[in-house]
């Protein structure tokens, strides 16, 4: 049984419209079925695919100038699309920027922020967000583990989506839940600087939430009708990270993750809008896509985040 958030089907890839494309900067693994068929699929592009595939450690494709796929073209469309159909793309290239979580009682799904049409969706969802199945029955939980954790993430939710709260007081409800307590944000930025940076604009974005003085009356004002854009954000994380987690503690770190999140964006946001003068909607989406590519996306960054949080 497959769940998932009630706009899915809105979603689709804006291929060359896309100004962050997911063909660019990212090393992509290749799956075992995947790469067992670049090898006999013959003629020129067989010979591509030997040369643009390094099988060291997990087969994944060299990138080529400026960090582009070796099989994305001028037209910025996919030359292995293009010659042997969307079928011959190996799982991550098929499947990004959805994320799946295979569970006792099925399978939940949803997508990713790091794309920007992924990103555009959830932020401009107004409706609370649940996962809808196609049988339209409630999910039937065998794990006991699970079932804690699924109750856990509606209590999450639940604070998240009280949209009779102001933002911080339901960020605050989701601290006091996970039993820690936040970095200041000059320790989070010290923190962000230390971790891998991707690209120059979340820089130069950490440099700019440096001149913060914790003062946003003029962004409050800015985004007073706009909580919802953070409820989804929060929601989201909610759905793609809690019922994942193994233990009651990284279960604590992930509830505090969110906060986190939550409040680094609001400040961030605030950051540019005291630059710009403005805070649009489509600024907001690139933040979060920015936020999520740099961290999110990033193993090693989300985890010492993790665990910078799971020592307070
Ligand atoms: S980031 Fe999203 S919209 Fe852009 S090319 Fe990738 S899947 Fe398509």
């Amino acid at each position: 049984m497959l769940f998932r958030p009630q706009y899915s089907e809105e979603f689709h890839c804006i291929g060359k419209r896309c100004r962050h494309n997911c063909c660019i900067g990212w090393e992509i693994d290749i799956d075992e079925e995947t790469r067992e068929y670049y090898r006999g699929v013959g003629g020129k592009l067989q010979k591509r695919l030997s040369i643009a595939i390094d099988d060291e450690g997990t087969p994944h494709f060299r990138l080529g100038r400026k960090e582009r796929c070796p099989f994305l073209n001028r037209r910025n469309l996919c030359d292995i699309i293009l010659t042997l159909g969307e079928g011959a793309l190996c799982e991550i290239c098929r499947e990004h920027p959805r994320y799946y979580h295979t569970l006792s009682y099925g399978v939940e799904m949803g997508y990713g922020l790091c794309c920007e049409e992924a990103a555009r969706i959830v932020l401009g969802e107004k409706e609370k967000v649940t996962l809808v199945s196609e049988e339209g029955l409630p999910p039937e939980i065998i794990d006991p583990w699970e079932e804690a954790l699924y109750e856990a993430r509606a209590t999450v939710i639940g604070i998240l989506t009280d949209r009779m709260s102001p933002l911080f007081s339901r960020i605050e409800r989701l601290i006091l839940l996970s039993g820690l307590t936040l970095p200041s944000f000059s320790e989070s930025l010290a923190l962000l600087e230390r971790l891998e940076i991707l690209s120059d604009s979340w820089k130069k974005l950490l440099l700019l939430a440096k001149e913060d003085d914790g003062e946003h009356p003029g962004f409050d004002r800015h985004m007073a009708e706009r909580t919802v854009e953070y409820e989804q954000i929060g929601v989201y994380l909610a759905y793609r990270y809690l019922i994942a987690a193994f233990d009651e503690e990284v279960l604590s770190e992930e509830i505090a993750f969110i906060a986190w999140s939550l409040t680094l964006l609001y400040r961030l946001g605030s950051a540019i809008y005291r630059k710009k003068r403005r805070f649009r909607f489509t600024d907001a989406v690139e933040l979060s896509r920015l936020f999520s590519s740099e961290i999110e996306y990033s193993t090693e960054n989300r985890e010492e985040i993790l665990a910078l949080l799971g020592r307070r």
